[in-house]
């Protein structure tokens, strides 16, 4: 066993016991540790996700598999055994107020970022997907604040990020939350970031192991 997944189970084991924000909702949710160039980042698990004991595993997570297969032709469980899935939270925020989930606040962001400092560090990546408005500016910050997802989605971001040199496609998020994907210009700019995330040497050496 190399020494980056061991690693990486320690890490997913101190994930497992960590409860350092009370407001988040247990269990803590993250995927194998799979050693991958190419990382997606999510924002949060929803309601469904600690039961399944896997992120993306109910109907946003359907929509982003889906995309990732009718683009590209890789299925749910190849890609979750090939892309390193992690997220700007891991644990449930609950609801929000006014219905949908609750956005992972300031202080939770930061404490949960320093699981993601060091998965970025052991895996290293050369291709970060980041899924959703969240995620994007925690991958991209200042270099995307105040622009709308019309202005970013369907771009290569290269950015140094934890001290790794990455590119960076991002996505919207596959929720139904938000008809944006679903709408034009929405659809083109997805199907043309799907199609940088196909032709991205990193993303062709998964699916070459995929074929192979
Ligand atoms: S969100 Fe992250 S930092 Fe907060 S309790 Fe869950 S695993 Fe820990």
């Amino acid at each position: 066993m190399s020494s980056q997944i061991v690693r990486l189970r320690t890490l997913h084991g101190e994930l497992d016991g960590c409860r350092a924000c009370p407001k988040m909702i247990g269990p803590v949710v993250h995927g194998p540790a799979v050693l991958s160039k190419v990382i997606l980042v999510g924002q949060a698990p929803g309601p469904r996700e600690g039961s399944f004991g896997r992120p993306f595993a109910w109907t946003a997570g359907k929509t982003l598999f889906r995309w990732f297969e009718e683009s590209m032709g890789i299925g749910e469980e190849d890609f979750r055994a090939r892309v390193y899935i992690a997220a700007v939270a891991r644990c449930f925020p609950g609801k929000a107020s006014g219905g949908g989930d609750r956005k992972p606040d300031f202080e939770e962001i930061a404490r949960c970022r320093t699981f993601l400092e060091r998965e970025v560090a052991i895996q290293k990546p050369e291709l970060v997907l980041a899924v959703g408005s969240l995620a994007i500016t925690e991958v991209l910050g200042k270099e995307v604040a105040g622009k709308k997802l019309d202005a970013i989605v369907g771009r290569v971001f290269r950015t140094r990020w934890h001290d790794v040199d990455v590119d960076v496609v991002p996505l919207p998020h596959p929720s139904g939350a938000s008809p944006w994907h679903k709408m034009e210009p929405g659809k083109t700019l997805l199907g043309q970031a799907l199609a940088q995330v196909k032709r991205h040497p990193a993303m062709r050496d998964v699916l070459k192991r995929k074929a192979s």
